[in-house]
């Protein structure tokens, strides 16, 4: 039941993504490979006294990889870079199999990524948005 819950929300932003677009007035841009699997990003994110105003990514890849990236974007938008690295490091960590519950609702949608931590193959594919956010916000 639940599966089938997190599957539907992983195809839908497959598949209906709402942040995979242009960004022009970005100030921070990222690409992220995974080339174990093909999955290739760029990220971008409109960063401002640092709050997260707006991102997006563009690129190609598996369902997990480019829904990850959907959601993750849909987390940290309007949010400060310290409240996004936050849920950067708890979804690294769900991926791991090691949270709290009260960790987990602050994920909110990208908890339907958490059956990857019995994926090892997918991993790379679940985490390749988020690296690349750390990437970028370490660099800010
Ligand atoms: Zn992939």
């Amino acid at each position: 039941m639940q599966n089938n819950f997190y599957r539907e929300v992983i195809n839908d932003h497959n598949l209906r993504p709402v942040h995979k677009h242009e960004l022009t007035d970005a100030n921070l841009e990222m690409r992220g490979m995974n080339p174990s699997c093909g999955d290739d990003i760029t990220l971008r994110l409109r960063v401002n006294d640092g709050i997260i105003e707006d991102g997006a990514y563009t690129g190609d890849g598996c369902a997990i990889s480019q829904a990850s990236a959907d959601i993750m974007l849909e987390l940290v938008i309007g949010r400060t870079v310290s409240e996004a690295e936050e849920l950067k490091d708890i979804f690294l960590r769900m991926i791991k199999g090691k949270i709290t519950d009260e960790e987990f609702d602050k994920l909110e949608e990208a908890g339907a990524l958490t059956d990857v931590s019995h994926m090892p193959a997918r991993v790379k594919c679940a985490v390749l948005g988020w690296h690349t956010l750390e990437s970028m916000l370490a660099e800010e």
